[in-house]
């Protein structure tokens, strides 16, 4: 199924989402373990194109790893990833990387807590880097494309700026549009805003919220819930490394106030 989202402002925008028959991602009984603590305990999901799905729980409950494991940044011990019905990465079958993965199957692209910009490089070199040493296009045209995803973000008069000259919203917002420099079909969020003063939030939300209403399919793990609730089409709930919750937005507005997801929800407003 094509998706043609509309292209909105973002405020408008996430209703509107159209979120496809077809799983991007699907995880199949994934478990992890460091050491005897399971982290992740037996966890299954599909990610629909189109679709926005929040991962929130409580601190040490699985979902950095979660979400870390779908980028194969976290090897797995049983279970398997799969994208568009390629294997990423089968326990049963052994470990495969896709070959292709970085050319034409899914691009992940993925947005860190803490940034990870590149310091002695300017807003323009850290967005570049990637689609030119993958040979993206032209040094010119990988540069205008640049500034067209800054402008997107709101950064685009920051381009010839280093990380160090930037708050941290800014640097986030910069790491944002370095992954979608490479075009990813999914993009993943790995708690972007918890390391940000809470003034410096809204924008970085704001920012997600944009591609969400283009389209783009995403798994946010996020202590916000409130931007969580909004943009979600899924949220889906870590406890002790299990998933307690997969609820819709629609199945989360009518679930009774005492189910652990609501109260969850609402104790971390
Ligand atoms: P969350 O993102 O929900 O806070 P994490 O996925 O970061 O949870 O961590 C889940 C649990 O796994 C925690 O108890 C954490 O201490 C442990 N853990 C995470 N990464 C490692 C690691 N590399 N080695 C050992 N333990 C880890």
């Amino acid at each position: 199924i094509e998706i043609q989202a509309p292209k909105k402002a973002a405020t408008a925008a996430t209703s509107t989402r159209l979120v496809g028959a077809d799983a991007v991602i699907e995880l199949k009984n994934v478990t992890k373990a460091f050491g005897q603590k399971t982290v992740l305990d037996d966890i299954s999901l599909d990610v629909m194109s189109g679709e926005v799905v929040s991962v929130i729980g409580p601190s040490g409950s699985g979902k950095t790893t979660l979400i870390r494991t779908i980028n194969a940044l976290q090897d797995i011990d049983s279970g398997s990833i799969r994208f568009h019905g390629d294997d990423w990465i089968d326990t049963e079958r052994g470990y495969r990387l896709v070959q292709s993965f970085h050319q034409d199957v899914v691009h992940l692209g993925m947005v860190f807590q803490s940034f990870n910009l590149f310091p002695h490089k300017t807003v323009l070199e850290n967005i570049v880097m990637a689609p030119s040493y993958h040979g993206m296009g032209s040094t010119a045209e990988l540069e205008q494309k640049a500034l067209d995803t800054l402008a997107k973000v709101g950064m685009s008069v920051h381009a010839r700026k280093y990380p160090h000259q930037l708050s941290g919203g800014q640097k986030q917002r910069v790491a944002i549009a370095r992954a979608l420099a490479m075009e990813p079909k999914v993009m993943l969020f790995d708690e972007p805003t918890s390391a940000l003063d809470p003034e410096l939030v809204g924008e970085v939300l704001q920012a997600i919220e944009l591609l969400a209403s283009e389209g783009m399919t995403m798994v946010i793990v996020t202590h916000e819930m409130r931007f969580a609730t909004r943009i979600s089409d899924r949220i889906v709930m870590m406890e002790d490394g299990q998933m307690v919750a997969k609820v819709t937005k629609e199945e989360l507005f009518a679930a009774a106030p005492d189910s652990r997801i609501k109260k969850f929800m609402e104790q971390s407003e």
